[in-house]
């Protein structure tokens, strides 16, 4: 294991400005926390960060960035807090290491292929900055590096999710020896068989070109010098996952592929890049359509390279690489080298660094920052902040933009699953709906059967797709509520005049009302478009209407018992236009107010259980309920055929409160409103508004809305305010 004094002199080695402190205290503090912690293969886990640490000194990082390394796994694996770390290490380290903790716990769950794009998302977001992932890549390398002491059940996962998700990281932060490594380490995991196969084909080839590389290295580097060009040549040879990749994207055999070795031609100048490339053009033969000049135009992630193909001695192929050092060591550390390596001719790095624009902004902070601590300060990823991704419970990723809630997530998963949302959980807590999702969230959607989305969510939902399948369960909700009522007035109706009633019979009837389906015939009736006895008619044309009277003015003398007979407790109202007044089966059964019927109450008093009420149909609202005793009624006595009989259907476990309106005439004097309130709260009334309608010196009269259980309820009260010595009246309006 590296000793403390090693670390600090590879840090030293590339920045003598190190914070050695901050370095010791960092070991010493990651060493003790780890404890007696042990590695699978055994090695006590301190050499783990200690490791992903080092490999952040080849990548010559910032002193925190090491520091960071070394604390990474200190708040998931040891009892170290996130405050004990900003006390110790400063707020800065403090966040860092949280980041690498909160995307350690990410790599327990379980993710699919197709899901990996969105993932690197997640990653960028959730990092913040770009220290993060740089620990990150170092972590999961040594992971990879030491992947045999793993249980062989997790080798899998672990090295499928670096090819798809770290390797290809790596490469887009431009650190292409570390993405080969991952890549290398991965393959042989995750195909045992082509990476045996490839490696294999790969030492016979050796063998064959035994001293090949060595020839052309030599004889390169001659040439070069010759022409008084200072140049560094590499040979090597292709690595066995590039090597299998391009069998497979170009459906070629072993034997097809030509150029399995290769040269890194390392320059000073990009004037002796040119230089370097005529050379080699005139001493090799070159293979058309393989030149390639990143010097010019270069990649987005800012590689910059000649590159180049010649058939070399022994007809054997060879692919170039033609470069500065400054290109090498972006090309090999990518992002990190940034840090380091000031190019003086900014502008050539590519200005049009379309697919990561982090990346070019990361330049322009190499520009503006003085130093490499400062770069990597200021380089915050501020990529995809515009969303969020959670998971749900099976470790399907879910982008959505920010803002998104819950409601939100259960409409991108299914449309059934959002119609029927009734709760969620968030990272295994019960939330409300309402709660604005969080990178990371694991989103666990509660639904019910037979669920409505309620019209209010539409305000809260964010994405299209929720808000507009929250309005068309609505619309279909209510439409279903009307049918329900048409339904029932429908079969009432008939049942009056005696007459049978079958869906056959309806559907025969529907072109004579110009209606293309039951439901929306229904539907119709249920909104008082189509009055029943229409219905009535088309289904039995013959059929001879008794028009039956409104109660008040029919004369019938069951009503006008009914009336000033209130049954106590009876809970029951019934309009008989005919026959037997204690049969109520015509009746149609009316909830609450947030029952199943769409119906509203008369705005003036209100009516409550115990009431007698009738319901009046009106065209495009359906029914309006008000007490048979309401003035409001009157207005109706003249069409008969809009009156309907309803009755309480009220359950008593699950209750609910109604609107009454009283009237009460007080003596004036102090407290006279104090009493008068107290009255109603001791009995359980709800006061919802209270208005002086007249005051004279002496008395006063006021209106008092209130919310009681039912008339039983609302008549207690009111023989209780008269009771009391200043009130010298109280009467229910329209009561
Ligand atoms: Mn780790």
């Amino acid at each position: 294991m590296m000793r403390q004094y090693e670390l600090l002199e590879r840090v030293q080695r590339y920045n003598p400005q190190a914070d050695e402190g901050l370095l010791n205290k960092a070991y010493v503090y990651a060493m003790q926390k780890h404890g007696s912690q042990r590695r699978a293969n055994g090695d006590p886990y301190f050499s783990h960060p200690l490791e992903v640490a080092a490999i952040l000194t080849e990548l010559k990082l910032d002193d925190s960035t090491i520091a960071v390394a070394l604390l990474h796994d200190t708040i998931e694996d040891t009892d170290a807090t996130r405050a004990e770390i900003d006390v110790m290490f400063g707020e800065d380290i403090g966040r860092l290491v949280e980041g690498l903790t909160k995307i350690k716990r990410l790599d327990l769950v379980s993710k699919k292929a197709q899901q990996a794009e969105n993932f690197r998302k997640l990653l960028l977001a959730i990092s913040e900055d770009v220290r993060v992932l740089l620990v990150k890549l170092a972590d999961r390398l040594h992971n990879m590096r030491t992947l045999q002491f793993m249980p062989e059940n997790k080798r899998g996962r672990i090295a499928e999710e670096t090819l798809e998700i770290y390797a290809p990281l790596a490469g887009r932060m431009g650190m292409h020896d570390m993405r080969e490594e991952l890549e290398e380490l991965a393959f042989a995991v995750v195909n045992p068989e082509a990476h045996g196969a490839v490696t294999t084909r790969l030492a016979e080839i050796r063998i064959r070109n035994q001293g090949l590389i060595a020839e052309i290295e030599k004889d390169l580097s001659e040439k070069l010098e010759k022409n008084g060009i200072k140049a560094k040549v590499y040979g090597r040879e292709k690595r066995p996952y590039s090597i299998f990749r391009k069998m497979e994207r170009k459906a070629i055999s072993f034997e097809q592929l030509s150029d399995i070795i290769g040269f890194r031609v390392l320059v000073d100048t990009t004037g002796d890049c040119y230089a370097a490339l005529g050379i080699v053009h005139t001493t090799w033969p070159t293979v058309p359509g393989r030149f390639k000049d990143y010097i010019s135009t270069p990649k987005q992630n800012d590689y910059r390279s000649i590159h180049t193909t010649v058939v070399g001695p022994g007809r054997q192929r060879a692919e170039l690489q033609i470069r500065t050092h400054d290109m090498n060591a972006v090309a090999e550390y990518g992002i990190a080298a940034h840090a380091l390596y000031k190019d003086k001719g900014n502008g050539n790095l590519s200005d049009e660094s379309r697919a990561y624009t982090w990346l070019r902004r990361t330049v322009e902070m190499l520009a503006e920052g003085d130093t490499p601590e400062e770069f990597l300060e200021n380089t915050k990823l501020e990529l995809f902040h515009d969303q969020v991704f959670c998971f749900t419970p099976k470790g399907r990723l879910i982008a959505l933009p920010r803002g998104a809630t819950p409601i939100d997530f259960a409409y991108a998963v299914h449309t059934d699953i959002g119609d029927t949302c009734v709760g969620c959980k968030l990272n295994g807590r019960m939330m409300p709906l309402t709660t604005e999702l969080k990178n990371g969230d694991e989103v666990e959607i509660v639904c019910a059967k037979g669920q409505v989305p309620p019209s209010a969510w539409e305000s809260i939902a964010v994405t299209g797709k929720a808000r507009a399948s929250i309005r068309r369960a609505a619309r279909a909700a209510i439409r279903k509520q009307y049918a329900g009522l048409g339904r029932k007035i429908v079969e009432r109706a008939f049942e009056r005049a005696g007459r049978e009633f079958s869906e056959d019979r309806l559907k025969a009837a529907l072109p004579r009302l110009a209606q293309q389906n039951i439901e929306d015939m229904l539907a119709s009736v249920g909104r008082g478009e189509i009055p029943s006895a229409n219905v009535l008619k088309a289904v039995y044309p013959d059929h001879k209407e008794e028009r039956a009277a409104p109660p008040k003015t029919g004369g019938n003398g069951a009503v006008e018992a009914g009336w000033f007979g209130l049954k106590k407790g009876s809970g029951m109202m019934f309009r008989v236009p005919s026959g037997d007044p204690a049969d109520a089966s015509h009746a149609i059964p009316i909830r609450g107010l947030h029952g199943d019927m769409p119906v509203r109450f008369g705005d003036e008093g209100g009516a409550v259980p115990g009431d007698r009420i009738v319901g009046i149909m009106s065209p495009g609202e359906g029914i309006t309920i008000y007490p048979i005793q309401s003035p409001n009624l009157k207005d109706f006595d003249d069409e008969p055929d809009r009156w309907l009989d309803v009755r309480w259907d009220i359950d008593a476990a699950n209750r609910e409160r109604f609107p009454a309106r009283i009237e009460v005439v007080a003596i004036n004097e102090p407290g006279t409103l104090a009493q008068i309130a107290q009255v109603i709260a001791d009995n359980d009334g709800n006061i919802s508004n209270l208005r002086i309608v007249k005051s004279a010196p002496d008395f006063s009269e006021m209106a008092i809305d209130l919310e009681v259980w039912d008339l039983k309820h609302l008549n207690r009260l009111l023989s209780d305010l008269r009771e009391r010595h200043v009130v010298s009246s109280a009467n229910r309006v329209n009561g």
